[in-house]
């Protein structure tokens, strides 16, 4: 084993495992019930407890190179495997598909995988859907074409979500929202996607804007 993980093993140990002991007793002995389905890139920078605060037990994770979501009709489609079993057997509330600036796995679909990583070129041509259109790609900075791709590939992923019967049974009885995220990863600044203008805003506007809805909603009740 590496000896910086034996090491950061030891100091979790020693320090704040210390924090967390009752509650991981009590999540053994009374089970999960994360809120959040979370669902990201394997990439070591997107950090989803760190950047959402969270801790032992309040995120379903699953991730994967891309943080690609698979169509629903593909046998064993490992991130739809995860929702089912959040939403199914969790009860998840929630599901943030969160994409990322700097994506490797965008970079490799967008020029191609090496021939050496045959897996990884099925994997990636599970969203070949969402490059850009040659004509969209041609007039834009490889920046911004990187930046659009992401994006893109998290609403694929939504849309293959909601394309799950389980998910879409949940969601047309109102226990169950989705949620596209980009994350910068030098800045950890977050944009939601935002279903009112179809169109990725920092997160803490689009969930102001839902907040001030259910109020609404609620003083009209
Ligand atoms: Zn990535």
């Amino acid at each position: 084993m590496p000896h910086a993980l034996l090491e950061g093993f030891q100091h979790f140990r020693t320090t704040d495992l210390a924090r967390y002991r009752e509650r991981y007793r009590r999540l053994a002995e009374e089970g999960q019930q994360p809120p959040v389905l979370f669902v990201g890139c394997s990439d070591s920078r997107v950090v989803p407890d760190l950047l959402t605060a969270s801790g032992p037990g309040d995120l379903f994770v699953v991730r994967t190179v891309g943080a690609i979501v698979g169509p629903h009709e593909t046998p064993g489609e490992p991130t739809q495997a995860a929702a089912e079993f959040a939403v199914g057997a969790l009860g998840v509330r929630d599901i943030v598909v969160c994409g990322h600036s700097q994506c490797g796995a965008m970079k490799a679909l967008d020029a191609g995988a090496p021939d050496d990583m045959p897996h990884l070129q099925h994997w990636l041509a599970q969203v070949a859907d969402a490059a850009l259109p040659a004509e969209e790609r041609a007039d834009l900075a490889p920046a911004e074409a990187a930046h659009r791709l992401e994006r893109r590939a998290v609403l694929l992923g939504l849309e293959r979500l909601a394309a799950n019967p389980l998910v879409a049974d949940r969601r047309a009885r109102g226990q169950l929202t989705l949620h596209g995220w980009h994350l910068d990863l030098a800045t950890q600044d977050v944009e939601a996607f935002d279903p009112a203008t179809s169109r990725f805003r920092p997160l803490e506007e689009v969930l102001g804007d839902a907040a001030d809805d259910a109020e609404a909603t609620a003083d009209d009740a």
